[in-house]
């Protein structure tokens, strides 16, 4: 898609970090904006600073795990604007306590993972791609996983395996709209490190899916890094940027940093040469990411 210019756009998780940047960069292309998130002063505040800027845009809070609130926000999107050009599916999560190992994780971190970063991508694409098929008018998908949808290893087993399944269902995704030879792009959004509130995720795990014994902490070690790393890391505003220039040149996989080809290079080196792993430790990575 190359032409921006009063279509339309809805974001989820567009009240902070990455989707807001895109919420930015969707109005100043000239489009329309719909900003859905969990948080909904966070969507108004987004809403008020572009509607002051003269931008046409609406916010509604949508909770991406709820089927339901979805369809609903598909509903408005379409009631409102009459179509939709560029959905991004961006809302996620990360449960803290990311150095423990894989059975450690509490099964209410699975859940919110999963139904958050998993299934808000394929509640997102149950209700609007039909639609957008019917409405056939060049459009464009983002679906935002993580270049923790390629690498592996011990550390944040939860959080990294949701992003894998948003890279194979975007892989689904755009396998079937080329079959179909619908006029639908598709990019997978795969970010390094980002300066976000993303760290701060706990902010919006529902009361339902509080671990009994509360949230794990991160590694005080692990903490101290992160901080120093998200707050030197690239600006959404950048990533942003880059997503635009994928969907002008329907690029499929958009990974924002080559930081991690050699971590992604080893692991599919192991598995086509059969050979046994030998992952990274996340510390170890941390630590790395921080001296550079
Ligand atoms: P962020 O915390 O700044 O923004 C995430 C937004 O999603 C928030 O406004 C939050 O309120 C919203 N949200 C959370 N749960 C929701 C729900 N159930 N329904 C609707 N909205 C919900 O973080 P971010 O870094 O901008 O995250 C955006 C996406 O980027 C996420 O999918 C994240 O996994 C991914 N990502 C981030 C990084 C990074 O380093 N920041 C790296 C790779 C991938």
């Amino acid at each position: 898609m190359r032409e921006f210019r009063d279509r339309v756009a809805v974001v989820t998780g567009g009240g902070s970090g990455i989707g807001e940047a895109l919420c930015r960069h969707s109005a100043a292309l000239g489009m329309k904006v719909v900003i859905a998130d969990v948080d909904a002063a966070a969507a108004e505040r987004v809403r008020d600073s572009l509607a002051n800027e003269g931008h046409v845009v609406i916010a509604a809070r949508v909770d991406v795990s709820q089927p339901l609130e979805v369809e609903e926000l598909a509903a408005l999107a379409y009631r409102t604007y009459g179509s939709v050009h560029f959905l991004c599916n961006n809302a996620g999560i990360v449960p803290g306590g990311r150095h423990q190992a894989v059975w450690e994780f509490p099964l209410e971190d699975w859940h919110w993972a999963f139904d958050v970063n998993v299934m808000g991508v394929v509640h997102g694409l149950r209700s609007f791609v039909p639609r957008m098929l019917v409405q056939n008018t060049e459009s464009h998908i983002v679906n935002t996983a993580s270049v923790a949808g390629f690498v592996s290893g011990s550390g944040s087993a939860v959080y990294s395996a949701s992003k894998h399944a948003v890279v194979r269902v975007s892989e689904a995704l755009y396998a079937s709209v080329r079959e179909q030879r619908a006029p639908i792009g598709v990019t997978v959004l795969c970010p390094g490190v980002v300066s976000t509130r993303i760290y701060d995720s706990e902010r919006n795990r529902p009361e339902r899916l509080r671990p009994a014994a509360g949230p794990a902490s991160e590694h005080p070690e692990l903490q101290r890094i992160a901080s120093d790393l998200y707050a030197n890391a690239a600006s959404p505003d950048d990533v942003a940027a880059q997503v635009f220039d994928a969907v002008r040149e329907r690029r499929f996989y958009q990974i924002t940093t080559p930081m991690y080809d050699d971590a992604i290079r080893a692991r599919f080196d192991a598995i086509l040469s059969r050979r046994n792993p030998e992952f990274p430790q996340l510390l170890d990575l941390a630590r790395r990411e921080g001296a550079r």
